[in-house]
C-alpha cells in the first residue's frame, strides 16, 4: 500500500507544475558526506524528472543524466554566493539565508569545463574544488521581498510585491529565478484586480512596464489587502490568476551599496570593512529564533497518538498559511503531513478490519491532496489552493476517527 500511495502520488505530481526539488539524505562515503546520486532529464522543462536509477525521461524518452542535488541555504538575493548546510543570516544583506536545491560537482581549476560527480585530485595533486551550481525550480524564494509564484506553464516565475507608495510591482523570472528579459517582459499582458472590502465591488487595473518589472499604482487599500492579477505571458497565450495576500506592505532586503564580495564558494566570509554586515559565523549556526515553526521539518515521532498529534498541527499550519496567503510555503506543512500519513500507513494492519477499511483510502488521499496543495501552492490559484485544503481537511478527519488516539 505504501509504495501504491507513492506511486499515485508521483504520477499525480509529475502531470502538474514541476515541485520544489526536496533533497533527500546525504549518504556517507568515507568520511566525506555526498548528496546522493539522482538521475534527472537534461531536456529543458523536465526538471521536475527526478529519478532513483538510470534510464529513460517518463516524458521525453532521453536517457537520464546523473547529478548530486543538495538543498543548501544561500542569501535570496545572491544565490549561491554563499552556501551553508543550515539556516543563518547572509553575510552580504543581513536577511535570513534561504533554501534552495543546487546541483552538486567538483571541478579542477585548471580544467574548469570538467565536471566530477566525486571529489579527487587533480593532474597537479591538489584537491578538486567542490562547487554548487544553480538548478532550474532550484530557487522558489522571492527576491524582492514579495510573494513568489510559479506559472502553471513552469518557466515563467513572478513575485508580487504591495510597496508603502501604494504600487503594486510584479518582478518576472524565467525557471532559474533571473529577471525576464524586457523583451518577454513586453510580450505580456496583465491586469490587477482589487476588492473594496465592504461593498465587495471588484477594480481592474492594467499593469504598465516599468523596466524588467509590470506595475499599477492602487493607492493605499487597508491592510491585510488581497488582490489578483490576471497574467498573460504571450498575447495569445493562456490567462493565469495569481492571488496576492499583502499583510503588510513589501520590504526590499536591504543591500549594502559595496558588497565586499566577488568569489563563489562556501568559504567563509570576512565582513571586515563593512560594519553594517554580521559576522560570518552567523551562517551555519542555529535556526534563528524569528523562524516560523510551519517551516520547520521535525522528525516522525515514534507512536500513533503523536502522529495524529503532528497531523492536527501541521493541518493548522498549512490553514494558517492559506488564510495569510502564503501559498509559497504551504509545501513544507503538506509535505511533512504526508510523511506522517505514510507513517501511519505502516500501522494500518493494527487496525480493526472495518477501520482499516477507513484508514487506507484516506492516507491515499492525504497523499495525493498534499501533492496537489503543493503543486497549487507554487502556482498561487487560491481557489484551487482551496479545494485541495477541503479534500485535505476531510482525509486527516478519516484518518484521526480510524487510529486510536
Ligand atoms: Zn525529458
Ligand atoms: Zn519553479
Amino acid at each position: 500500500m505504501r509504495s501504491a500511495a507513492v506511486l499515485l502520488a508521483i504520477t499525480l505530481a509529475s502531470s502538474l507544475a514541476a515541485a520544489p526539488q526536496p533533497a533527500k539524505p546525504a549518504q556517507s562515503r568515507g568520511d566525506i558526506e555526498l548528496p546522493p546520486l539522482s538521475y534527472v532529464c537534461p531536456m529543458a522543462g523536465d526538471e521536475e524528472v527526478i529519478e532513483d536509477k538510470a534510464g529513460r525521461c517518463r516524458k521525453c524518452g532521453m536517457d537520464l543524466v546523473p547529478i548530486r542535488l543538495d538543498s543548501v541555504w544561500t542569501c535570496a538575493t545572491r544565490p549561491l554566493l554563499v552556501v551553508a548546510s543550515k539556516p543563518g543570516t547572509c553575510p552580504v544583506d543581513g536577511t535570513p539565508l534561504v533554501q534552495v536545491t543546487a546541483a552538486v560537482s567538483w571541478i579542477c581549476k585548471d580544467k574548469p569545463s570538467v565536471t566530477a560527480l566525486e571529489p579527487g585530485r587533480c593532474a597537479d595533486g591538489s584537491a578538486m574544488v567542490k562547487q554548487y551550481a544553480a538548478r532550474a525550480h532550484g530557487n522558489h524564494n522571492p527576491q524582492h521581498g514579495g510573494q513568489f509564484f510559479m506559472a502553471a506553464d513552469a518557466w515563467h516565475h513572478l513575485e508580487g510585491t504591495y510597496l508603502p507608495t501604494g504600487v503594486f510591482r510584479m518582478h518576472l523570472y524565467d525557471d532559474f529565478t533571473k529577471p525576464l528579459q524586457p523583451r518577454l517582459v513586453r510580450e505580456m499582458k496583465a491586469t490587477l484586480v482589487t476588492k473594496d472590502p465592504r461593498t465587495g465591488k471588484e477594480t481592474s487595473t492594467p499593469l504598465v512596464r516599468n523596466g524588467r518589472t509590470l506595475q499599477a499604482r492602487i493607492g493605499k487599500v487597508p491592510l491585510p489587502a488581497a488582490m489578483h492579477a490576471q497574467v498573460q505571458f504571450k498575447a495569445d497565450g493562456p490567462e493565469n490568476r495569481f492571488d496576492f495576500t499583502f499583510e503588510t506592505y513589501s520590504k526590499e532586503p536591504i543591500v549594502p551599496a559595496t558588497p565586499t564580495m566577488t568569489m563563489a564558494g562556501a568559504a567563509p566570509m570576512s565582513s571586515a570593512g563593512n560594519p553594517a554586515v554580521p559576522a560570518a559565523s552567523a551562517v551555519g549556526g542555529e535556526i534563528p529564533s524569528g523562524i516560523d515553526p510551519a517551516l520547520v521539518q521535525l522528525p516522525i515521532p515514534d507512536t500513533v497518538p503523536e502522529m495524529l498529534a503532528q497531523l492536527r498541527t501541521r493541518t493548522e499550519q498549512i490553514r494558517s498559511f492559506i488564510d495569510r496567503g502564503s501559498f509559497a510555503s504551504i509545501y513544507v506543512p503538506a509535505f511533512q503531513a504526508k510523511d506522517l500519513a505514510l507513517a501511519l500507513d505502516d500501522h494500518k494492519n493494527e487496525l480493526p478490519a472495518e477501520r482499516r477499511k477507513i484508514a487506507e483510502p484516506a492516507i491515499s488521499k492525504l497523499v495525493r491532496s498534499a501533492y496537489l496543495l503543493d503543486a497549487f501552492g507554487d502556482i498561487g490559484n487560491k481557489q484551487q489552493i482551496s479545494d485541495a485544503y477541503m479534500k485535505f481537511v476531510e482525509a486527516a478527519k478519516d484518518i484521526q476517527a480510524a487510529f486510536p488516539q
